[in-house]
Parts: structure tokens; sequence; C-alpha cells
């Protein structure tokens, strides 16, 4: 039996997706072996990789001078791969926008590569909402921002003006959940595990113009360069992961691709908000304004309450649903790959669980 699944990163994906690379698994396309078993040298596989990446550019619009990168690590790799590429040494100025872990890990990060700049935080009311007016430079290489915050449940509905330099976002929870206009950034990257595949691949959308030698002690491996060059083959890439990458990709061009699910997820979003708003029992403590469409945080203000609404809607199949350790109480993600019916359901027991505990 399947569950509605909120987890917030390995989460769900598509049940017909799944089911075509169960069809699959075992003999791909009538060639005798897996996807997990081919070269990546291999015609078979050469389709898969050129496909991926012909339907990213397809689905998110992705401007001709920009380059489209398959890359390793997480995204947590280019929190370092960011300084040393954009950066030309360690004197190389960038302004960081804290707006949660995630962007402070890259903050941290960064750090260690160049001149740093704490530009806002919105640390000191726990990363509740979106800075407005951050204190950037006028010499920056590039402002740094995330632009969905997994675990705090908050995005940029506006990117910020930058005084100088590019936009680089972090869009691992948010890519393909809305439109975006690339040619406001000059780089965006997303780790696959939230709204694209299993964990494995990583997204890299890079100007072509900002790929150089970046730093002189900038790694091979972490230089964008080196896999736009060899078309993201300079290595082994993680073959499975960008395989379903493809055929995810695939199912939401069907769907009618990203402005689409957009609807489809803005509608999502307003059921649960606008339940949460309505009830006195739960509370969601995010600026308003400022609200994730694909990660909803709420409390009962009562963490006994809390873990007990957690357990309880385990045993009625919504799964996974038990907030960050950073901030407790739950937090239901719900990703392009969550339908309606399983915001619906959680909506029903969110409202049975009120009656029996109020
Ligand atoms: C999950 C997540 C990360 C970390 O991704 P890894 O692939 O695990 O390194 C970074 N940023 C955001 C916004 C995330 O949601």
């Amino acid at each position: 039996m399947r569950v509605y699944n909120f987890s917030a990163g390995p989460s769900m994906l598509p049940l017909e997706v799944l089911e075509q690379a169960q069809k699959d698994f075992v003999d791909y396309c009538g060639c005798g072996m897996s996807v997990t078993e081919m070269s990546h040298r291999s015609k078979f596989y050469d389709e898969i990789h050129t496909e991926c990446i012909a339907l990213l550019k397809e689905l998110m619009n992705v401007p001709e001078n920009y380059e489209v990168l398959l890359v390793q690590g997480g995204a947590s790799t280019q929190f370092e791969a960011i300084p040393l590429n954009l950066l030309p040494d360690l004197n190389g100025k960038a302004d960081y926008i804290v707006t949660g872990n995630f962007a402070k890990k890259a903050y941290k990060e960064a750090k260690k590569f160049g001149d740093i700049h704490l530009a806002a935080s919105s640390e000191d009311k726990t990363f509740t909402y979106i800075p407005k007016n951050p204190d950037l430079r006028d010499d920056s290489v590039y402002t740094y921002i995330c632009q969905n915050n997994t675990i705090f449940g908050t995005r940029y509905t506006t990117l910020p003006t930058l005084k100088s330099g590019i936009l680089v976002a972090d869009v691992s929870s948010n890519i393909l959940s809305e439109v975006m206009d690339v040619n406001k950034y000059g780089v965006l990257y997303a780790g696959a595990q939230k709204n694209v595949a299993p964990a494995g691949v990583t997204i890299v959308i890079v100007r072509k113009d900002l790929i150089g030698d970046g730093q002189a002690i900038c790694p091979t491996m972490l230089k964008w360069k080196t896999q736009a060059e060899a078309g993201s083959l300079y290595n082994t890439p993680p073959c499975f992961s960008i395989y379903m990458a493809m055929l995810n990709l695939r199912h939401l061009k069907k769907l009618g691709g990203v402005s689409e699910i957009q609807k489809i997820n803005e509608y999502k979003a307003d059921l649960l908000y606008d339940f949460i708003d309505n009830s006195s029992f739960y509370t969601n403590n995010v600026n308003k304004e400022d609200r994730s469409l694909m990660n909803v945080p709420f409390v009962t203000g009562d963490k006994d309450m809390d873990a007990k609404f957690v357990k309880e809607a385990g045993e009625n199949g919504l799964l996974s649903i038990k907030g960050h350790k950073l901030v407790g109480g739950m937090r239901a993600s719900i990703y392009n790959a969550m339908p309606v019916e399983g915001v619906k359901a959680l909506i029903e027991f969110m409202k049975k669980f009120e009656l029996a505990n109020k």
C-alpha cells in the first residue's frame, strides 16, 4: 500500500514514474540490462542523459546562453563550488542573505574562499521571514540567496534587487514547482531529491560567460568548466538518478509543464494554509507573505500534543510529517508529487485530531 509521504527529502515521486522505472528496471528498452548496469558511455545511457538535459532546458525555459550541468555531491557541495568558481581569488567579494539553515551553511562555507559579507539574516526571529532590505555592497561579484527554505517554510516571492554582480540561488526545494525566469539569475542549482529524482544528481544552471577557471585552488571536480566541457560526462555521472529525473521530467511535461504544476501547487498550499489560519488549534508561525508553497510547518503550541499528532498521523497513512529538529512541531512537505487528495486527507485528519484533543 502507498502512503501519503510528507517527507522534506528524499520525498515522494509520482507513482507513474516509479512504475515505469520498475517495468524497465531489469531489462531497459530490450537492451538486456538495467540502467544501473550499463556504461555511461553507451548509446542507451547517452540518450537518457541528453533527454534529461533537453527536458530541463525546455521545462525551465533555459535561455541559449546558459549551461545545464549535472553534477554530484548534492546541493551542499555547491556551497563551496560557488565561491571557488565565481570569485577570482580569496579577496573576491560576495554578499549572503541568510534565511535558514542551508543558507547559513553556504555562508559559512563561502567564508573560507572569499571576502564574504552577511548582508541580512532572519535568524533573530528563527528564520520566519525573508529580510526585505539587505545591506548589499556595490562591488560584489554575486549575491547569494536560498529561494525556498525547506526547514523553516519561507520563500522569496520577489527576488532581491541587486546593487552589483549576479544573483546565485539555491532552489533545491522549489525547482520545477513554480515558474522561474532563468535570466534573472547568474547561477541556480538544486539537489534532486526534493522535487526531481532520487538523491544523486545535482542540477546547476549557469550563465555561460560565468564558466571559467575560477580560483587557482578550485579542485577539478568542483569546477563547472570541467563538466561544461564534457557535457556532464567528465566522470561517471549518477546514471540512475539522472534516468529517474528524465522520467519525472517527461511526466511533468505531460501534465502541462511548470506553469500547470504551479497552479496545482498554489491550490494545495492555499487549502492547507487556509485551514490552518481558520483553526484555533494549529498555527503556522511564518510571515504570511513569505510562505513557502512546498514546505508548510505548523504547531499546536504543545510539544506533547505535536508528538501525538505525528504518531497518529503516521498510523493514518500520513507519513514523515514531523518538523525539523530546529523548528519542532510538524512540517508537511507538499512537493509536485504530492496529490491534492494527499493534502485533503491531511486536512481531514487535522480536523478529526483537533476535535478529539481540543
Ligand atoms: C535539502 C537541501 C539542501 C541540501 O541538499 P543535499 O543534496 O543534501 O546536499 C540544500 N539546500 C536546500 C534548500 C535544501 O532543501
